[in-house]
């Protein structure tokens, strides 16, 4: 695999003539402890996971000061064994999964609220038209704040369409913020992957999510 440092300044370089502020989430499902810890040495502070215990692995063998991401899919039977160990969870989206943390967690827990904007069936995450809504209905819970949305885009060569969705999100966030609930400043933006992060990071993204594309994939060749 190709050494992360180079592939980090240059991505760093491309989002900082856009967003200076925005921040790189790595995204270490595919990779190893070893890989993780050069991401880290590279100077990335946000690494992502998208499995509880491939996030618990690597809290296990990493030792550095860094902010951990929960960015998959979480079943409500799950939450207690990482709710205390996230710093960010990027896929809340049911009263399920609040009601369980808020049982669960000992402090509160920082949420992006996912949000399915394409409205692709095969995609989680709550409609844009009930994203308010549900939003609002998080007051409840004193361990839950949301500091922001997050969706993934479609995978498709369509620019356009991807663009749209991550406006559309933006739209979503700014009405959001616009209420004023103490429980969801909702300043945030977690939106970008490998094929879409400079788009995202064109229409608002603050959190970009990397894996295959910094860190590298599993079926990428050693060397
Ligand atoms: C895997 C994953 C990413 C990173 O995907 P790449 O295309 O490898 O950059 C980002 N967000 C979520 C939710 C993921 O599951």
């Amino acid at each position: 695999m190709k050494p992360i440092k180079p592939k980090y300044n240059a991505l760093r370089q491309q989002l900082d003539a856009i967003r200076p502020g925005v921040q790189v989430v790595a995204v270490t499902k595919q990779v190893d402890a070893d890989r993780t810890q050069e991401a880290i040495d590279a100077g990335i502070i946000h690494i992502g996971e998208n499995r509880p215990e491939g996030l618990l692995r690597k809290q296990r063998e990493i030792d550095a000061e860094v902010k951990w991401h929960y960015v998959g899919n979480l079943q409500t039977r799950k939450v207690k064994e990482i709710i205390n160990e996230v710093d960010f969870l990027h896929s809340l989206d049911r009263d399920s999964l609040a009601k369980e943390i808020q049982k669960r967690a000992d402090d509160v827990v920082r949420c992006f609220v996912q949000v399915n904007v394409s409205g692709e069936e095969s995609k989680s995450g709550v409609s844009s038209e009930e994203a308010a809504e549900f939003v609002q209905s998080l007051a409840q819970y004193d361990k839950i704040q949301v500091v922001g949305l997050m969706t993934m885009a479609p995978i498709t060569k369509d620019e356009e369409l991807i663009r749209q969705v991550f406006r559309g999100l933006k739209k979503l966030q700014v009405e959001i913020a616009d209420k004023n609930w103490p429980h969801a400043p909702c300043k945030e933006l977690s939106m970008g992957m490998s094929g879409d992060y400079l788009i995202a990071a064109e229409e608002g993204a603050s959190f970009v999510r990397i894996g295959t594309a910094l860190v590298g994939a599993e079926s990428e060749a050693e060397g």
